[in-house]
């Protein structure tokens, strides 16, 4: 006998099993179906790029990406994001695209996380994002899809945090922080709702930010009495009030969309807008995040593009779903089973099933000429599968079938060229 493998998972990778498979699929064909209907058009690319396309771009996240080398020697990396990609494929098929090019993308990506609640090494994004305008009304459409999204899933309850990262570096500027800390103060100011005020102050100290400049800071960001010389007067918010004075004509409710000063996102290629959704009930981190990127697509093109999209996390969608139970309870799809009397009738049991699958009728065939009829009923039953075909000898005579609805108990005599009518009803 040889070594008994070990029959799991890889930490942080986890199986879709049938249930959970289907709630995601349902999941992604109305996320689709939205992107679809505000004119969003599918693109694919590979599990894998060169390693050099990624590295780069992500800041201190660069040390997730999983890395190999191929049998060629070459350094390749699984897809980390869908953003960076977007970025070649707009550099590597210029002329070929429309413009703006509004594309959706529906993949998994990989990340060498720390495993926990909300947070794998394998999980699908479904992206969305407008390339080739730089116009406000890009940014408040990318909105109105978010919003959009989330009510067609059923969510109700739920904010979409709103900054502008011009404003932030404005605010960083003024506390009279050098740029060459502005990279490590906005990441430190990510984390500021997750760690607290008194860490990120301690890490902002750390990273060499004089405490006076920090409490100017955060007076700015709003954190702290505003004091009679504060330099708040002179941040505008103009670039914030383009974008959501828009939003009412979208049909987006001014309440959903809270400015928040210190929404800072981790990814060092946001240049306006960012973007996160929080849902009420749901505390495994945000759904989804995005904003705009006006500087990523020039780097791999040479001629600057400017880009806003959003991102949702599938799994976080689908676990917000799960607690606030926005799933059906159901989720078999099969709607009828043609069961097999006996070997003589098999035949005819084959028969129906092709003409209903024909039909459009989700249909499984019972594949035993020897179980006994009412086996048969259990298993469907147990399937969750709500009707049952039975073809007998008198049924089989009178080109008719028993078709028995499992949930109501009924049951009648069917001609065989009126079944699949009845069941589509
Ligand atoms: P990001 O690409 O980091 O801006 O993430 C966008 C969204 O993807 C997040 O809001 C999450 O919903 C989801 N996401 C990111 N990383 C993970 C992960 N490791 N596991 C599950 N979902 C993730």
């Amino acid at each position: 006998m040889g070594k008994r493998v070990s029959v799991q998972t890889p930490k942080g990778f986890r199986d879709a099993l049938p249930k959970e498979a289907m709630e995601r699929s349902l999941i992604t064909d109305k996320m689709a179906g939205v992107f679809r209907r505000f004119g969003f058009i599918p693109l694919e690319t590979p599990a894998v790029e060169y390693a050099s396309l990624l590295e780069g771009k992500y800041g201190e996240e660069e040390r997730l990406i999983f890395k190999f080398e191929d049998r060629g020697g070459r350094m390749l990396a699984l897809r980390f994001d869908q953003t960076v990609p977007l970025a070649r494929v707009m550099a590597q098929y210029p002329g070929k695209l429309p413009e703006p090019f509004r594309r959706y993308q529906i993949q998994p990506n990989w990340r060498a996380e720390k495993p926990q609640a909300g947070r794998y090494r394998e999980f699908t994004q479904c992206d969305f994002d407008i390339v080739g305008s730089g116009s406000p009304l890009a940014d408040a459409e990318v909105v109105a899809v978010v919003v959009s999204v989330l009510e067609e899933l059923g969510f109700r309850k739920y904010h979409l945090l709103f900054n502008d990262r011009r404003v932030l570096t404005e605010m960083i500027a003024k506390s009279g922080i050098k740029k060459d800390l502005e990279a490590p103060t906005v990441r430190i100011l990510d984390k500021l709702e997750k760690i607290g005020e008194e860490e990120a102050v301690s890490e902002l100290v750390g990273a060499g930010i004089a405490p006076t400049k920090i409490e100017v800071l955060m007076q700015l960001l709003g954190r702290r009495p505003v004091l009679p010389k504060s330099k708040i007067a002179e941040i505008s918010l103009d670039s914030i009030d383009e974008i959501t004075n828009n939003l009412k004509y979208f049909g987006v409710p001014r309440t959903k969309v809270l400015y928040t000063p210190t929404l800072a996102r981790g990814l060092d290629y946001y240049t306006g807008m960012i973007l996160e959704v929080v849902i009420e009930g749901y505390e495994r981190g945000s759904v989804g995040g995005g904003g705009r990127y006006d500087g990523l697509l020039g780097m791999f093109s040479g001629k600057p593009a400017p880009a806003v999209g959003f991102s949702f996390g599938l799994e976080r969608v689908h676990e917000a779903m799960q607690n606030l139970h926005l799933l059906p309870e159901k989720s078999q799809t099969t709607k009828v089973l043609v069961t097999v009397f006996g070997k003589e009738l098999a035949g005819a049991s084959i028969r129906v099933a092709s003409l209903l699958r024909r039909s459009g009728i989700n249909t499984e065939l019972r594949l035993t000429t020897s179980e006994k009829l009412d086996k048969q009923v259990r298993y469907a039953d147990k399937q969750g599968i709500p009707f049952i075909v039975i073809i007998g000898p008198d049924e089989s005579k009178a080109d008719s079938v028993t078709l028995k609805n499992l949930n109501s108990g009924q049951q009648d005599l069917v001609p065989l060229d009126a079944l699949p009518e009845r069941l589509l009803a």
